[in-house]
C-alpha cells in the first residue's frame, strides 16, 4: 500500500524546483509497485538564464538511462518549452525525427537523452508533473471497459485518455484532447493500459495528488485482492527439486533458439505456485506494452521452446509489414516460462535481463490475479503490443548495440572463487561477460547478480552436489569449470612425513576434482557453446621441489585427470586444458614471514626473491586469472589436453 512519504524538513524548498523534483522523483523509484524498470518519468517547468543571460522557460525532464529510484540533478535534462510547444503543432512527425527535436532543444548538449515522453509533460500546463505505470492503476485499466472503471473509482474529475502508442501520436492526441478538460483542480490523468500522470503547481502538490490516485485504486483493489484461493496448499509447498541438466537442456534449447547463450534463472514461490493453479491466464499478454521488450507478448506455457519459436515467427509474419518499412526480427526465444514442475524460469541474455523479466513478471502476476478478481484482465491486441515491440526507436538500439562481451550469457563455476587464484579467474570471466557461481569454503559476500558464493567444502560430495544445483537453479546451467581451490601443506622431507597431510593435499587437490568433474560434466556437455574445463595445477607437475611430496604428487594426479577428461569428453565437445602457476605470491598461501624466510634462504631480497624467474617478473593472480579465461575463449577453440605454464619461464620446464 503506498503511504505519502514527504518529508518537508528533507525536501528541497520551492525556490529550489529542480531539487524538489529530484527528491519527489525519489520517492517514486522507491516504490517498485509504481515504477518498475524504468516505467515513469517527472519534470518540473522553470526558468534559467541561457548563455546570453536571457531568461529561458526550460522543461526539466528525466533523461533516459537514469533510474528514478536513484535520480540526482545531472539526470535531468532541460528542454527549450518554446521549441517543444511548436513540435507539437506539427502535423506529423516520426518517433526518430521527435527525438533528434528533442535532443536538439537541450540546453546543455552533454545532458542525457530527454524521456520520450517528453511532449507529454510539456503540453502540461502545471509546472510540476509525475508519471508512473502504478501496478494498481494498469489493473483497473486493463478491463474490457477500462475507463468507466477508472473514472468508478478515481473520480469523474481525472481525465482519462484511450491508448496509443507512447511517442509523437499520443502527444498530438493529448494536446488536442487534454487541455480542454482540464480544470483547476483536476488531481490526474490516466492513459488507458498505460499508467497515470499527475500534476500540480509544485512536485510536492503532484507527489500528494499521486498518492492520493494510487491509494484510491489500491484500497478499492485491496476489498477484492486474491488471497491466492486457487489451490492454497499447492501455494503453501515449495516444488520439488528439479535435475540440474533439466533445466541445463531446457536451457540449451532457449539458446539454441535465441542463436547465442541465455541465462536461465528458476522463481518458485507462493505468487507463481497460485497463479500456476490457472497458468492459461498467462496468455492474455502484458500490464504495459513496453514490458513486452523484457518479457515478450507472453509467456511459454510448458516445455515446447521449438513451439514457441514457431508462433513467434508467426506472430512477426503477421504483422511485420504494419509499417511499411523493413524490420529486424528480434530472437524468438522465450523470455518467461511457466511449467507446472519447474515454476517461472526466466531467461535473458544478461543476468540483469532475466531478473528484470521476472521482476515484471511477478507484478504481472499480481495484477492479472487482482484484476480478475474484481472483473477480468485485458490487455492491449496483439497488433499494437506488437508496434511497441518493433517501435522505430527499439529497432534502432538494435543497429547501435556493439558486440557483447565474448562471455555474454554464459555461467562458469570456480571453486576457490574467494581468494587468490581463484578470484583472479571469477573476475576474469565476469569481465568478459560470464555469469560466475563461486565455491568457496568462506565464500564472502555476493556483491552483484551476476555472481552468485556458496559456501562449501569440496571434499565434500553431497555439498558439492548442492552447490551445482543452487548454481544451475540461478543461472541455469555450467557452460565452463575452473577448478583453482588447492591446498599447499607446510613442506616436510619424505623420511617421517605426516599422512594426515598427504592425505588432505590429496583430497583436496586431486579427489575433490574427480568428483567435481562427475557432477558437472552433463552440464557441460548441454553448453550452448561447448564446455570449457581449466584446471589449475602447478610447476611442480614438471619440476618438483624438495619437501613438496604431497603437494606435487597431488597436483600431478589432477593433470593426468584432466588429460583423460579431455581424452573422454572430446566427442561431448569439452575442452578440457590446465595452467601451472609458479611463485605466484599474492595469494593466502603465502604470507609476509613465509616470504621472507624464503628470501632469506636464497640469499635474496624479497623483491628479487618474487622474480627469480627467467623474465625476470613478478607473476601474479591476475595473470593466471588472464590465461584461464583466454584457455575458455575461442582463440583456444582447437586446443584441448594442454598444459601452460603460467610462471614467468622456468629453466626446468622450457
Ligand atoms: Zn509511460
Amino acid at each position: 500500500m503506498i503511504s505519502g512519504r514527504w518529508d518537508s524538513a528533507a525536501a528541497p524548498g520551492a525556490h529550489d524546483p529542480v531539487g524538489q523534483c529530484v527528491y519527489g522523483s525519489r520517492l517514486l523509484g522507491a516504490e517498485p509497485a509504481l515504477v518498475l524498470h524504468g516505467g515513469g518519468n517527472t519534470s518540473v517547468k522553470t526558468t534559467v538564464p541561457d548563455v546570453f543571460g536571457d531568461l529561458v522557460e526550460v522543461l526539466y525532464v528525466k533523461g533516459s538511462g537514469w533510474d528514478l529510484a536513484t535520480i540526482e540533478r545531472a539526470g535531468f535534462t532541460a528542454l527549450r518549452l518554446d521549441r517543444l510547444r511548436r513540435l507539437l503543432g506539427l502535423g506529423r512527425l516520426t518517433d526518430t525525427q521527435m527525438m533528434n527535436e528533442l535532443r536538439a532543444a537541450r540546453l546543455d548538449a552533454s545532458a542525457p537523452d530527454p524521456s520520450v515522453e517528453s511532449l507529454l509533460h510539456a503540453l502540461l500546463p502545471h509546472a510540476a508533473v509525475l508519471h508512473s505505470h502504478a501496478d494498481a492503476l494498469v489493473t483497473l485499466t486493463n478491463q474490457p471497459d477500462g475507463a468507466a472503471v477508472v473514472r468508478s473509482v478515481l473520480g469523474a474529475d481525472v481525465v482519462v485518455v484511450p491508448y496509443v502508442m507512447p511517442g509523437f501520436d499520443l502527444a498530438k492526441l493529448c494536446a488536442a484532447t487534454v487541455p480542454a478538460q482540464l480544470a483547476p483542480d483536476t488531481p490526474g490523468l490516466v492513459l488507458l493500459n498505460h499508467g497515470l500522470f499527475t500534476f500540480g503547481a509544485s512536485t510536492q502538490e503532484a507527489y500528494q495528488r499521486h498518492v492520493e490516485l494510487v491509494g484510491r485504486a489500491e484500497r478499492f483493489l485491496a476489498r477484492h485482492r486474491p488471497q491466492w484461493a486457487d489451490e492454497p496448499q499447492q501455494a503453501d509447498q515449495p516444488r520439488p527439486a528439479v535435475a540440474p541438466a533439466e533445466i541445463a537442456a531446457l536451457r540449451k534449447e532457449i539458446s539454441d533458439v535465441a542463436g547465442r547463450p541465455m541465462v536461465v534463472s528458476r522463481h518458485d514461490n507462493a505468487r507463481v505456485r497460485g497463479f500456476l493453479a490457472r497458468p492459461e491466464r498467462s496468455q492474455r499478454g502484458p500490464l504495459t506494452p513496453d514490458h513486452v521488450i523484457r518479457t515478450k507478448r507472453v509467456p511459454l506455457l510448458g516445455r515446447d521452446v521449438a513451439g514457441y519459436a514457431r508462433e513467434y515467427r508467426r506472430y512477426f509474419d503477421e504483422h511485420k509489414d504494419r509499417r511499411g518499412v523493413p524490420l529486424t526480427m528480434l530472437d524468438p526465444a522465450p523470455r518467461v516460462l511457466l511449467d507446472p514442475a519447474y515454476g517461472m524460469l526466466t531467461a535473458g541474455p544478461r543476468v540483469a535481463d532475466a531478473d528484470i523479466a521476472a521482476d515484471i513478471y511477478h507484478h504481472t502476476i499480481d495484477v492479472i490475479a487482482t484484476a480478475e478478481s474484481v472483473g477480468s484482465y485485458q490487455a492491449l491486441d496483439a497488433a499494437d503490443l506488437f508496434d511497441v515491440e518493433y517501435w522505430e526507436l527499439e529497432q534502432a538500439k538494435l543497429g547501435r548495440a556493439g558486440a557483447p562481451a565474448p562471455f555474454t550469457g554464459e555461467v562458469a563455476l570456480v571453486t576457490g572463487a574467494a581468494s587468490g587464484i581463484g578470484r583472479a579467474c571469477a573476475q576474469a570471466l565476469r569481465a568478459r561477460g560470464a555469469a560466475v557461481v563461486g565455491l568457496d569454503l568462506s565464500p564472502g559476500p555476493a556483491e552483484a547478480p551476476d555472481y552468485l558464493a556458496v559456501r562449501v567444502d569440496v571434499t565434500d560430495p553431497a555439498g558439492v552436489t548442492d552447490a551445482v544445483r543452487a548454481g544451475v537453479e540461478r543461472f541455469g546451467g555450467v557452460d565452463m569449470l575452473v577448478a583453482a581451490a588447492g591446498v599447499f601443506p607446510a613442506a616436510q622431507p619424505l623420511a617421517g612425513s605426516d599422512p594426515a597431510a598427504w592425505r588432505q593435499a590429496m583430497a583436496v587437490n586431486a579427489e575433490s576434482v574427480a568428483y567435481l568433474f562427475g557432477a558437472v560434466h552433463p552440464l557441460l556437455a548441454l553448453a550452448p557453446r561447448g564446455g570449457r574445463v581449466v584446471v589449475v595445477a602447478s610447476k611442480n607437475v614438471r619440476a618438483p621441489g624438495p619437501g613438496a611430496a604431497a603437494y606435487s604428487a597431488s597436483k600431478a594426479a589432477v593433470t593426468q585427470l584432466a588429460r583423460v577428461a579431455a581424452l573422454e569428453w572430446a566427442g561431448d565437445g569439452i575442452r578440457v586444458n590446465l595452467v601451472h602457476p609458479d611463485a605466484v605470491f599474492d595469494t593466502g598461501l603465502w604470507t609476509e614471514e613465509l616470504l621472507a624466510d624464503r628470501a632469506a634462504r636464497y640469499g635474496l631480497s624479497v623483491a628479487a626473491y618474487k622474480r627469480r624467474n627467467l623474465l625476470g617478473m613478478e607473476v601474479t593472480s591476475r595473470h593466471v586469472g588472464e590465461v584461464v579465461a583466454a584457455l575458455c575463449s575461442d582463440g583456444f577453440a582447437a586446443t584441448t589436453g594442454a598444459q601452460v605454464p603460467v610462471d614467468g619461464g622456468n629453466e626446468r620446464v622450457v
